[in-house]
């Protein structure tokens, strides 16, 4: 699995393209989706070059694991949707390779929430 470094994500990690950023430590970066199919909807990215996440889970070290899901957990909350803080939830999910449909070869866990998500599959 070739990384292609010239992805939308790596361009935004290296400050090339701007974001809105909502958090970012030394294994995520977490910012606005451009275009939100909910009232709230997020990307976590990890910083680290990874295609999908068959890549990630096969290749990323513990920490840099424990450091994305960790990172999931803390925008959730950031945003307001965790339901810690709302009690209503939200969904995460993440598109792998053409069948799931994914644009960006660049692994990204999606958040959606701020309403019903709906169906899971559509
Ligand atoms: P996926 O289909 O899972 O690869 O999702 C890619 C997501 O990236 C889509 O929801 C896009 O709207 C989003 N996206 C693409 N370019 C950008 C960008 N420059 N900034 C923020 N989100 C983006």
């Amino acid at each position: 699995m070739k990384y292609d470094k010239n992805n939308i994500f790596a361009k935004i990690l290296r400050g090339e393209i701007p974001c809105k950023k909502i958090y970012e430590d030394e294994f995520v970066l977490a910012f606005h989706d451009v275009n939100p199919q909910k009232k709230v909807h997020a990307l976590v990215i990890p910083k680290g070059e990874y295609v999908n996440l068959d890549d990630f889970s096969s290749k990323g070290s513990e920490k840099e694991i424990v450091g994305l899901i960790k990172g999931i957990g803390i925008v959730a909350k950031k945003l307001g949707v965790s339901e810690v803080v709302n009690g209503k939830g939200y969904r995460s999910l993440v598109n792998v390779g053409e069948n799931g449909g994914q644009e960006v070869p660049h692994l990204h866990f999606h958040i959606f929430g701020g309403e019903k998500i709906g169906k899971m599959v559509s």
